[in-house]
This record gives structure tokens, sequence and C-alpha cells, in this order.
């Protein structure tokens, strides 16, 4: 585990909470615990230990390696990210490279899989592997996809979708609105919609079945805080405005509205949020001052949900990257600072990964991309695998 050390700071209170009683061992002890809990006789929990529902909120930053973060922090020393008191690292390989895209790197996440780049939901062999979303929505817990890129893109389409190309996205957004996903909140109308689709059929009608349609900031507020359990807003034709032109809805309103509505099951949910744009700027060599806006307003969104995990301390903040872009280094300039890239592209860089909550300390150590994926799934699903029906 790597600690943030030596920064004297009241946020430190969450660092290893004492209502956290459950293994704090690597992951297959954990596994092989949860595994021979779950096979009492009511597979509840064991007798003396209260059964909370799962509520696991995985933040995916797509792109965001040290420097980024760093950059974040130089812009704005008050960042929620100090609060995480677990912080790991993430070999990011997929099945056939060092260097991955996001779409291998959120299935490994999704399924616990290593696969190919521009796989969606699929496995090396090209066969769909049932995501941790799809297993927890039949599990009857709810579950939410949230993005600021197009919703159909490839890290939130990882985890309710199934194809063998990223780039299906008519066939991507048909998946996604007939999927059992309860919020739906980002950019990508233009791939629902009959009058913008190439192939003019309708997927609004279906994303709209059992989610209440919301149209702009101010009424996904006031729909989430109403009694609604499906939410779907498409606020964009494709990717919603960068973090410095973004207006309304911000990644923490969407972050806010989704749990808002997540939270009124009784069985518990899980959460994908993704900060999409921070790879963007960086495979645009984008400037200091640009990248350190997207790392904030996506550390706001981190902020909602920490202050969920404060509030119930059984819930379980995850806040990992797909892959670090841009090769990034923070240097010095003059009085302030300025990014240097090495790439336009992905590189193979070790990525962080934070965790806060429940079961924390699974999430501290070097895991593998799929090694993570696995043990979310546990986490999901604490009777493990076995569910078939
Ligand atoms: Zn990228």
């Amino acid at each position: 585990m790597i600690s943030v050390a030596g920064r004297p700071s009241a946020d430190r209170r969450v660092l290893f909470r004492p209502d956290s009683r459950r293994l704090r061992s690597g992951f297959v002890p954990l596994l092989l615990l949860i595994l021979t809990a779950g096979t009492s006789p009511v597979g509840g929990p064991p007798s003396g230990e209260a059964e909370d529902p799962p509520r696991v909120i995985l933040f995916i930053a797509d792109g965001t390696g040290i420097a980024h973060w760093t950059a974040g922090m130089l812009a704005d020393p008050a960042m929620a990210l100090w609060r995480f008191p677990v912080v790991g690292l993430v070999d990011t390989r997929n099945v056939e490279d060092r260097v991955t895209d996001s779409a291998a790197s959120a299935t490994a996440y999704a399924t616990g899989v290593l696969t190919f780049n521009r796989s969606i939901g699929m496995g090396p062999d090209s066969v769909a592997l049932e995501t941790v979303m799809e297993r927890a929505a039949r599990r009857g817990m709810a579950t939410g996809l949230v993005a600021t890129s197009s919703i159909v893109h490839a890290t939130p389409a990882s985890f309710a979708a199934h194809v063998t190309d990223r780039g299906e996205y008519e066939e991507i957004a048909a998946q996604m609105a007939a999927s059992p996903v309860n919020v739906l909140l980002g950019g990508g109308r233009a791939y629902f919609d009959p009058d913008l689709r190439e192939d003019g059929e309708n997927h609004l009608a279906p994303l709209g079945h059992d989610r209440r349609r919301v149209t702009s900031a101010a009424e996904l507020e006031s729909v989430a805080s109403s009694n609604v359990t499906g939410l779907a807003g498409l606020f964009a034709e494709s990717a919603m405005p960068a973090a410095d032109a973004r207006r309304s809805p911000t990644l923490a309103e969407m972050t806010t509205a989704a749990l808002a509505v997540l939270d009124r099951d009784p069985d518990g949910f899980l959460l994908v949020v993704e900060a999409s744009q921070i790879d963007w700027l960086a495979h645009d060599n984008q400037p200091f001052a640009r990248v350190a806006a997207e790392v904030l307003d996506c550390d706001a969104a981190v902020k909602v949900a920490l202050d969920y995990a404060d509030r119930h301390p059984d819930a379980l903040v995850i806040l990992v990257a797909d892959h670090e872009t841009g090769g990034t280094s923070v240097l010095p300039d003059g009085d302030g600072w300025r990014l240097g890239y090495t790439s336009g592209g992905h590189t193979a860089d070790l990525v962080p990964m934070f965790a806060a909550g429940a079961e924390a300390i699974s999430f501290s150590g070097l895991r593998r991309v799929d090694e993570v994926g696995r043990i979310i799934a546990a986490r999901v699903i604490p009777d493990g695998p076995a569910a078939t029906d």
C-alpha cells in the first residue's frame, strides 16, 4: 500500500475507519472468506454482523496519471483527492499489448477479464461477458452510468453493451437503451434520436421506458429528488463541452442526481462515473490550466461521492484510470507550472488507484486491471459468481 503521507490535514480523519470490520488482507484470502461466508444456509452474513447492501461508486478518470492529478492539486491544494486513505497502482495492460485503449481497460474493470483493444464487454474470444453492472442489475441492485463524453463512448459502454468494436455507437446505444441500467447521464443524444441516427431507428423511446427523461440541469435536480427509480439525461448530441465551458450539468451535478436515485434501492447499487475528457486534452497536449480544470471537475464529483460515503460508512468509493495519456510531466514554469508531454497517445505507465470506505484496503498494492475488476465484483456481488438464474 502507498499511503498519502506527510501532509498534516484534518482530512486524514477517515484514515482506516474503525468500522471497516471486514478482512484487510489481500484479494485471495478476502475472496475465500466471502465465498465461505456465502455458503451459510440463508446466504446471509455471519450472525452478529449487520447486513448492509453493497453501495459501490467507481470513478474512471480517463487517461489520468500521476501528472494529471498533480496538476489538479497544484491548481487547487484543497482537492478532495486528499481524503482517500488508500492508494494503489494499476497495471493497465490488455491481452495483446502493454499499452491499452479505453475499451479494453474498461472491459477489464467491468468483467475481470483482459481483452483486446476496441472490445466492448467482449472477452479475447469475442464472446460477450456478463459485466459486474449486469450482474448487479440481475441481483436486483440499482445501477447507473454517468459520463462527460457520449454515454455510448468506450468506458461507460463497456459496463452495459457488447460489441467487438467501440465505434459501433448506434448498436451500443440500442443495447444501452434496452439494458437494465437505471440511470444514464451524459452526452450522446444523436445515437438514440431517430432524427439523428443513420438508420433512423428510435432508441429514445426505450431509453424512457423505465427511466424519467430529463433535458436540463434544473430538471435533473428536481426529478432526482422526486421518487423516481430511473433517470435518463443526454445533455449533448455527442460529447458534453469541456470542463472550462461546461455550464451545466457538471459531472458533480450528474453524480449527485444519480446517487439520489440509486440510494433509494434497499438492495444497494453500483454507480460508474467517467471523467471522460482528461484523456482528450492530454492527446492534444493541452496546457496546464485546461487539464487542471478537467481534473478539478472530476474531483468535484469525487467529493460528492466521498461525502456520501461519510454519511454511509458501508459505501465504497474507488477512483481509477483506464491508462495514462500523454506521457505527461508537471514542470516549473516561472512562477507557475506547465505540462510537458512525451506522447500524443496512451502510455504503458502505471496509474494510481484511490479508495475510501468499506473494504477500501482491498484496493491497495500493485494490481493488474483485470484483478481490480475481480475485486470490484467481489464487493458488488459479495456471495460470488454462483448465481446463474
Ligand atoms: Zn485516449
